[in-house]
């Protein structure tokens, strides 16, 4: 069977790419060695927040704001081609100062996007008790972001199993990629142990394993797995309508009546252990930011495998081999930049240019720069 295209990895870079390139009228098919979505993009916490904690503006930071402004439409898009609602809940994002804290540090990142008019509001403490009561009464300060939303991330997975299916693509779980084949300097197809599946071209998206299926192509390209630790509670009483951010973690309400709690962020390797000491910080993190979580029992832990490259951005566009292209590091932003990373490679594909947003975001930046050294960052991250 010959195929226009197969997207090696069925996370939510993979599936919206999958997706995208079938509506356009492309023979897809995707690779998956598991089950859609079963790795980071499941593991995810779904927040669509690119101003959060953001120190400056540039190239990535306008991606993420363009693929938020696509959301809304995306997912209801996503809701109509696979009739699951993915949960697009729009109550804003708030960050939170305590005592003790230095307001004007735990705010810089803040000054600068309220100066360049981005939609960010300034809270006094009463105001955050009073949008958010269960917040710590130790709380000094606060900021409102009023368009960083959120998505169920799982159920984003299941709509995109659904459409990408409906719209055609050949999705095959269960089947482990072991190469990308060449011939005559060019990528033919892929290997799943002794079958070869060909094809005019191969998306790799497969995540923070993407490096392993790239070095037998002479391609040097470093993918680091960044796991992430993932509690949640169950809440009878809807403690807190919105995101809440402290210096140390996040609290997500999801629609079933959970609170995700998160996360960490570890250079470790491929382990994706959850550990106590995770729990113990986490848990301790979110007590002090909303006291009642106490009481509320814990009804899951997870890890995940973030896709991080030595400068945390993602690599998207021609992988350095023609008919070969890449979407993957994704790091903290994978479930945001679906959509704007789909649409752009869909275009890539259509119209055989590269689109001007994607030329940062190219895989010869470390040929031409030496790596930038990418050091541990501090405090609670998606
Ligand atoms: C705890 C945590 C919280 C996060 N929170 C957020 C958040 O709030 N907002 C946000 O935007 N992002 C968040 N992220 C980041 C986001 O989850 C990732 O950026 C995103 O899921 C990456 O998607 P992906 O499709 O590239 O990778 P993955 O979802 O990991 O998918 C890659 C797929 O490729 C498959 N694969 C790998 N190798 C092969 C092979 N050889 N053959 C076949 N298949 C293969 C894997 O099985 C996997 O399913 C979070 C991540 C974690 C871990």
């Amino acid at each position: 069977m010959s195929r226009d295209v197969i997207v090696i990895g069925g996370g939510v870079i993979g599936c919206s790419i999958a997706w995208r390139l079938a509506q356009a009228g492309l023979k897809v098919t995707v690779i998956e060695r598991g089950r859609v979505g079963c790795e980071a993009s499941r593991a995810a916490a779904g927040m669509l927040s690119p101003q959060g904690g953001a120190e400056s503006g540039g190239p990535f930071f306008d991606l993420c704001l363009q693929s938020r402004a696509m959301y809304r439409k995306f997912g209801e898009e996503l809701t109509q081609a696979s009739g699951i609602d993915i949960e697009y809940k729009d109550e804003g994002t708030l960050f939170v100062v305590v005592e003790g804290e230095d307001q004007e540090e735990q705010t810089r990142w803040a000054k600068w996007q309220f100066e360049a008019g981005l939609p960010l509001e300034y809270l006094s403490a009463d105001e955050v008790l009073k949008i958010e009561p269960a917040v710590t009464q130790l709380v000094t300060r606060g900021i409102f972001l009023p368009q960083e939303h959120q998505v169920e991330n799982r159920r984003v997975m299941d709509a995109l199993e659904v459409a990408i299916k409906r719209a055609g693509v050949e999705l095959i779980e269960g089947c482990d990629v072991t190469a990308i084949t060449t011939g005559r300097g060019e990528v033919t197809g892929v290997l799943c142990g002794s079958e070869r599946l060909p094809a005019d071209l191969v998306v790799l998206a497969a995540g923070t394993w993407s490096s392993q299926l790239l070095e037998p192509l002479g391609l040097n390209i470093r993918i680091i797995p960044a796991l992430g630790q993932m509690i949640a509670v169950r809440d009878h009483a809807s403690l807190i309508d919105r995101v809440i951010h402290s210096s140390k973690v996040y609290v997500v309400p999801r629609r079933d009546g959970r609170i995700l709690i998160g996360a960490t962020v570890e250079w470790t390797g491929f382990h994706k252990a959850v550990t106590a000491g995770a729990i113990k910080y986490l848990l301790s993190a979110a007590l002090e930011l909303v006291p009642s979580i106490g009481q509320l029992e814990i009804v899951e832990t997870w890890s995940g495998l973030r896709p991080d490259t030595p400068d945390h951005l993602p690599i998207i566009g021609p992988g350095g081999v023609d008919n070969l292209l890449l979407a993957t590091g994704h790091f903290r932003n994978g479930i945001l930049l679906a959509p704007i990373t789909a649409g752009l490679v869909a275009e890539l594909i259509s119209n055989g240019s590269l689109p001007d947003q994607l030329k940062p975001f190219g895989v010869e930046r470390f040929k031409q720069a030496e790596e930038s050294k990418w050091t541990e960052m501090p405090g609670a991250r998606r």
